[in-house]
Formats: structure tokens, sequence, C-alpha cells
């Protein structure tokens, strides 16, 4: 049986999804090249090692190939994160999630095998200017870049109306997935459902109409 997540890079995003992974009681192997922050990590972590990532060997020796889920957190250093990542790749780790830099790079990382690619900055300054464009935006993520999902409140004066009746469907091609009510999240709501104060609705559709609605809602 393969064993779980490796992490290679812990600086604030390697870190954070090594501590998250942790938290929900995963076994992690975590890898960096600079022995303070591998000291940092080490009694947290179910193993730990100071190795360079874009060592074939290295790889080899500590068994990377036998886990599932490999994280390559390697931020400024491209040429290390390419390397690593076609390691992993040609090792035949089944899933690789790396973290880009910018959009060359991303466009590098899927073609030598990255099943995910993941732009820490650039989505959370995007998810910001969504969050403040309106206030009825609660959260907004690009699935891929044609799927978009948000989170959005209603204007007061329509809460005890329907879902239905805001003709999400008909207007902007978007469906709602699901709501948030006091913090409890139950999906697929019919359309009958009334809307009441401070519902969150999760909407999911194309980028192009979740934009559309955006605006109308700006
Ligand atoms: P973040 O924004 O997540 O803090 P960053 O984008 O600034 O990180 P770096 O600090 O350059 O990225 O790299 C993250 C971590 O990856 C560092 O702790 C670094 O030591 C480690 N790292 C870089 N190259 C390698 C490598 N070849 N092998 C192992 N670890 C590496
Ligand atoms: P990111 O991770 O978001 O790419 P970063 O955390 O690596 O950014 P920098 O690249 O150092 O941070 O800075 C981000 C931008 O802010 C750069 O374009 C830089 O030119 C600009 N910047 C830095 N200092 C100042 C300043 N004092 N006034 C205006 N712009 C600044
Ligand atoms: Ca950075």
């Amino acid at each position: 049986m393969r064993r779980p997540f490796v992490v290679i890079g812990l600086g604030r995003f390697g870190g954070s999804v090594t501590q998250e992974l942790i938290r929900q009681g995963a076994e992690v192997l975590a890898i960096d090249r600079d022995d303070a922050k591998i000291e940092a990590f080490r009694e947290h972590v179910t193993s730990s090692v100071v190795a360079d990532a874009t060592d074939e060997k290295v790889l080899k020796e500590l068994g990377v190939h036998e886990y599932t889920h490999v994280i390559v957190a390697i931020g400024n250093d491209i040429e290390a994160s390419i390397l690593t990542t076609l390691l992993l790749s040609e090792l035949g780790v089944p899933d690789i999630s790396v973290k880009a830099q910018n959009d060359y790079h991303a466009r590098v990382l899927t073609k030598i095998g990255a099943d995910r690619v993941l732009h820490p900055e650039r989505d959370m300054g995007t998810r910001l200017a969504h969050n403040l464009m309106s206030k009825n935006i609660i959260d907004y993520a690009e699935l891929s870049g044609q799927l978009s999902v948000m989170e959005m409140t209603v204007d007061e004066h329509k809460c005890g109306g329907t879902i239905g009746a805001l003709e999400l469907r008909r207007k902007y091609h978007c469906a709602v997935v699901a709501v948030c009510r006091n913090g409890t999240f139950f999906s697929s709501p019919p359309m009958t459902e009334v809307i009441k104060k401070g519902d969150i609705l999760v909407v999911l559709g194309l980028t192009k109409d979740v934009y559309q609605l955006e605006q109308a809602m700006a």
C-alpha cells in the first residue's frame, strides 16, 4: 500500500500545507534543503529529511515513488521546481501538486506531468478583488479556466423570495448548488427554497457567466 503525503519545500506555502495535513491526522514526509526549516518541523511531521529534491538518487533513496501525493512547494527557484516535478513524474508518483511562480512556469509544469498547479498569490489576489467588488460577494474561485464558483448573499429586499425567483439560471446560466444558513451548508436546494436573511448562496457557472452575474451585483 502506498503511503500518503510528501511535502517538498517548507516555506510559507509548503509549511501551511504540512501543518494542515498533520492537523487532519495525516502522515507527512517533509523534505527541505534548508536544515533550519526541517528543524522547525521535526517534532510535528512523521519524518523529515534535509535533502535537495533535484537529486534523483536522493528521491529514490527516500522512496518518494511509494507515496500517493507529492506537493512541490519550492517557490523562487523555478528551475529546481521544474526539475523536481519532472523527476517525480518519471518516478511514477500518481498525484503531483506544484506551486507555480508565474504562467510560463505553470505551463511547463502541466506539460511535464503536474496533476495540479497552484497559484496561491495570484488566486488570493483574485479573491480579494472579487470580494471588494461587491458587498454581496463573499468568495470566488476559478475551478478551471472555464468554470467558477462564487459565494454570495442577496440584497435584503430579495430575502423572503425563493431561489427560483432570482432567475439565475435563465439570466446568467448559473446554478445555486448549495446554501449556507447559520453556518451549515445544504446542497442542491430546491428552487422553491425561501431565502432567509444571512443565507449564503453557492453559485456555479461558466467563468464568463459568473462574471456577468458579479457585474450585475456590483
Ligand atoms: P513561500 O512563498 O511558500 O514562503 P517561496 O515561494 O518564497 O515560498 P522559497 O522560499 O524559495 O519559495 O522555497 C520554499 C522552500 O523550498 C524553502 O524552504 C527552500 O529551502 C525549499 N527548497 C528550495 N529548493 C529546494 C530543493 N531543491 N530541494 C528541497 N527544498 C528546496
Ligand atoms: P508576490 O509574492 O505577490 O509576487 P512578493 O511578496 O514576492 O510578491 P515583491 O515582489 O517584493 O513581493 O513586491 C511586490 C510588488 O510591490 C513589486 O512589483 C514591487 O515593485 C512593489 N513594491 C515593493 N516595494 C514598494 C514600495 N515601497 N512602493 C511601491 N511598490 C512597491
Ligand atoms: Ca513568495
